[in-house]
């Protein structure tokens, strides 16, 4: 199988993407400091003497932040680095008071991991492992606002110390949509562990898009870097953008310097914002001010014993234990809170059949993925804003497997919950919508269609089976639509002989 291929003058290129994942740590506090990190708070009231780097403060890491790079490092199955340190990155400018960055580059805390992709989400099969080199822990910058009348700048340093894992991948990506499912495979990692929200509109999520271009077989190219994509949508075009750029410059014998740039959604292209750094002109050095951070084997079987169910996990658990089909699986693993409403929904229909979730898992996953999402999606709501509760759900279910309504009268429950909010129970009573399932009402009902109808029972007798549908229609019809549809068919059975 060959690749995603761009197109050139002198032949086929393909595109090499490696990606520098900026996730903002889901803490109270931040990495050195107990400064608030909230989003949205009014510019400078979550600054310690600390993130205003006032001379003579002392940094003091926050070990929660520690905890949740350790707990997303085995989320990734990578290397736990027991012994990690600090340095300090050395650079000027008006949004970072210190003068340098703290970050981790030559022991960082998490070492060699990969995760899995899935390439088509209708065929579980196109799978790929990406690798990532490294996790490593650093304090994120302030954040500069310019006016135009008058000119002004100013600086916020809310953002001033905030804890970011970087999460660096290997040059694995080979498209616009391997560099997506990369990213949106990490972003549910992140909030399954709950180490990030994943919030890339905030900000809490952001992307370096390194890209080079080569010819199949050749070694790699040089690359650029793209700074701060915020989105998956946008990581794809800046890889699509970028190596079409790149083929065309080398083509026109040009060559392709290493380089930051910067992405313009407006205009869809990536523009040059200055030579890119050399870790040498940094300066690097251990910060003098922090500890190495040691860890034992306690405090990484804590954090490892504190994960979740992981998306792969699970995902395979649905298939197998709760015979759900792939689709479905994915769908309603893909995030945390999908797979938690799923969970919340099974539980209750279950309970109320006095099932195991097996046997019924199936139908809860139909209803939630066609019934429900259909419902919710005409109203322009996601699922966390659904005016039905999973434990209304599972009680509609419930209804529905316990023979007490029929599928169609389902339908027609769900609307009035989505209107009103009532309970499944108290709607199918007022409505009157509950299904017969009485057997004597259903056989006096038969007899008396089947009586009415002498001349075509002759005629079914004779051959004529086509006919069964019509005496269950007319027995339906005779009951008002509420006998229970398996019911009916069994007693006609049974009278026809
Ligand atoms: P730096 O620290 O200077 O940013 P790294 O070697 O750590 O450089 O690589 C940064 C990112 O660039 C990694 O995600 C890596 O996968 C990616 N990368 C490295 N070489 C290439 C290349 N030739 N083409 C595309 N991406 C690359
Ligand atoms: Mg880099």
């Amino acid at each position: 199988m060959t690749g995603y291929r761009i197109q050139g003058a002198t032949g086929e290129w393909e595109v090499v993407v490696g990606l520098e994942v900026h996730a903002q740590i889901s803490t109270q506090a931040k990495l050195f400091s107990g400064a608030a990190t909230a989003f949205g708070a009014e510019p400078n009231t979550q600054v310690s003497l600390v993130d205003a780097a006032m001379p003579g403060m002392l940094p003091v890491p926050n070990m929660e932040c520690i905890r949740q790079a350790v707990r997303t490092g085995i989320a990734i199955n990578a290397q736990i680095n027991k012994w990690s340190r600090f340095d300090r990155k050395n650079y000027f400018y008006a949004d970072l008071p210190q003068g340098y960055q703290i970050s981790q580059l030559y022991h960082p805390i998490v070492g060699e991991g990969s995760l899995e992709v899935q390439l088509d989400d209708k065929d579980p099969e196109s799978t790929k492992t990406i690798g990532i080199e490294r996790i490593h822990v650093e304090q994120d910058a302030g954040k500069l606002m310019h006016d135009q009348h008058p000119t002004m700048s100013y600086v916020d340093l809310n953002r001033s110390g905030v804890a970011l894992m970087e999460i660096v991948s290997r040059p694995d990506l080979r498209s616009p949509v391997e560099a997506g499912a990369y990213l949106a495979k990490l972003r549910t990692i992140l909030r399954y562990v709950g180490s990030c929200d994943g919030n890339m509109d905030q900000g809490s999520m952001r992307a370096d898009v390194n890209v080079s271009v080569r010819k199949p077989g050749e070694p790699f190219g040089t690359r650029t870097e793209t700074k701060n994509v915020n989105s998956v949508r946008f990581v794809m075009a800046v890889v699509e953008q970028e190596a079409k750029r790149q083929v065309a410059l080398i083509e026109d014998g040009g060559t392709i310097v290493q380089e930051t740039r910067l992405y313009d959604p407006d205009r869809n292209e990536t523009r040059s914002m200055r030579s890119k750094e050399d870790a040498h002109d940094y300066r690097y050095f251990p910060d003098p001010d922090l500890l190495p951070i040691v860890l034992d084997d306690a405090f990484v079987e804590e954090c490892r014993a504190s994960l979740p169910e992981l998306p792969d996990a699970k995902r395979h658990r649905y298939e197998t234990a709760l015979g759900l089909s792939p689709y479905n699986a994915g769908v309603l693993t893909a995030e945390v809170e999908t797979s938690r409403w799923f969970e919340a929904l099974l539980a209750q229909s279950a309970t109320q059949q006095g099932k195991p979730e097996g046997e019924v898992a199936k139908q809860a996953a139909n209803w939630l993925t066609s019934e429900l999402f259909g419902a919710l999606n005409k109203l322009g709501k996601g699922l966390l804003e659904s005016p039905v509760s999973p434990e209304a759900g599972g009680e509609l279910l419930a209804l529905i497997g316990k023979g007490t309504i029929s599928g169609s009268a389902a339908k027609q429950v769900l609307e009035i919950m989505l209107e009103t909010g009532n309970t499944p129970g108290a709607i199918v009573e007022r409505e009157g919508l509950t299904q017969t399932s009485d057997t004597g009402a259903i056989k006096a009902a038969v007899d008396a269609v089947l009586a009415a109808n002498a001349d075509k029972v002759e005629q079914y007798k004779g051959g004529k089976e086509a006919l069964f549908g019509f005496f269950v229609g007319q027995t339906m019809k005779a009951m008002q639509g509420k006998g229970n549809p398996g019911l009916v068919n069994e007693v006609l059975k049974a009278k026809l002989g």
